[in-house]
């Protein structure tokens, strides 16, 4: 994600820098200051089998946060344990699944909807490569680009569907998370 920053030519005749000077400090680009934003939501998750957040942002600016929870109101997992689910994946596979809580990009869009926020034309930063139901959430919900900080093993599907729908998606570390 290191971006190619262009230096400026020095000033003619500028006096150079002591050795002692402090090193200069370096901005975080802008998906970097939104996917430490993301890491901050995350710490509010209530399920440890995976701690997400999420983050829609626009035009430079945090349009709604999110995280992995129960509905506001409803017991979490950290206190009451998880509501584990089987599923049969397409390869034959069965996996278990916390259902008790809401994915961390459903509820960034359930926030932008509660304030009336639109996010058309936004961008949406996550944990890890969204499942196949928040894909379509956040093609529904007019989203045009994602950013997962890593890819998610059973991903697929969801990647299918932003290229099919035109919503680029971008991977910032390419190890996958198991979940
Ligand atoms: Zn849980
Ligand atoms: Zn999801």
């Amino acid at each position: 994600m290191a971006k190619q920053t262009s230096k400026k030519k020095p000033v003619k005749g500028a006096a150079p820098l002591p050795s002692s000077a402090p090193e200069k400090h370096v901005r975080p680009s802008w998906d970097e200051y939104f996917i430490e934003i993301m890491h901050a939501a995350a710490k509010r998750a209530t399920c440890d089998r995976g701690r997400s957040g999420s983050v829609i942002a626009k035009d430079r600016q945090v349009l709604a946060t999110g995280y992995v929870g129960s509905p506001p109101g409803q017991p979490h997992c950290d206190e009451v344990g998880h509501e584990m689910h089987k599923v049969i994946n397409d390869d034959g596979v069965i996996s278990e699944h916390c259902i008790r809580t809401i994915h961390a990009e459903q509820n960034v869009l359930m926030q932008a909807a509660k304030g009336g926020v639109s996010v058309e034309g936004a961008t949406l930063y996550c944990q890890m490569t969204p499942c196949y139901v928040c894909a379509k959430l956040i093609v529904a919900a007019g989203i045009k680009r994602v950013v997962s900080f890593r890819d998610y093993q059973r991903g697929e599907k969801s990647k299918a569907l932003f290229a099919k729908a035109g919503v680029q998606y971008d991977l910032v570390h390419s190890d996958t998370e198991r979940y």
